[in-house]
């Protein structure tokens, strides 16, 4: 099966997630998102380790990882839109899913003041502010 977004190669998965030109844009925006630019990798592990590699700080390592995941799985629902014969999302669209669902999972799981336009707007501000805030809340 020919890959759905670009019709010129075979739809692996390391093609869909990684490779093609339309996941590639999404991971673009994403990096964009936290003021960093990434070369292209080929497969899950390569990709995975160059992700994680580029945010070395601890205390925004799950986030970071967590980003990741929501990543994949927003390609995934992307592109099964396009499959299904859905209205598609525009890139810029899916782009802001990233940021929403990621909020939220992190919201729920790990930071439960975090900041939703802060987040959207300069990630690493609305987790630092989240700290201070537990700080705060820790000394009352
Ligand atoms: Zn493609």
């Amino acid at each position: 099966m020919m890959c759905s977004w670009c019709s010129t190669e075979e739809e692996s998965l390391n093609h869909l997630l990684f490779n093609c030109l339309y996941s590639w844009k999404i991971w673009t925006f994403c990096y964009a998102w936290w003021d960093f630019s990434s070369a292209a990798q080929v497969n899950v592990k390569s990709h995975y380790e160059q992700h994680m590699g580029l945010n070395q700080k601890k205390e925004l390592k799950e986030a970071w990882r967590v980003i990741w995941l929501t990543t994949i799985w927003t390609l995934w629902v992307w592109r099964n839109q396009k499959v299904f014969g859905k209205d598609q999302d525009s890139e810029e669209e899916a782009g802001e899913l990233i940021k929403h669902r990621s909020f939220h999972w992190l919201k729920a799981n790990l930071y439960p003041n975090l900041h939703q336009d802060l987040w959207k707007e300069d990630p690493r501000s609305a987790i630092k502010r989240h700290a201070e805030h537990e700080t705060l809340n820790g000394e009352v």
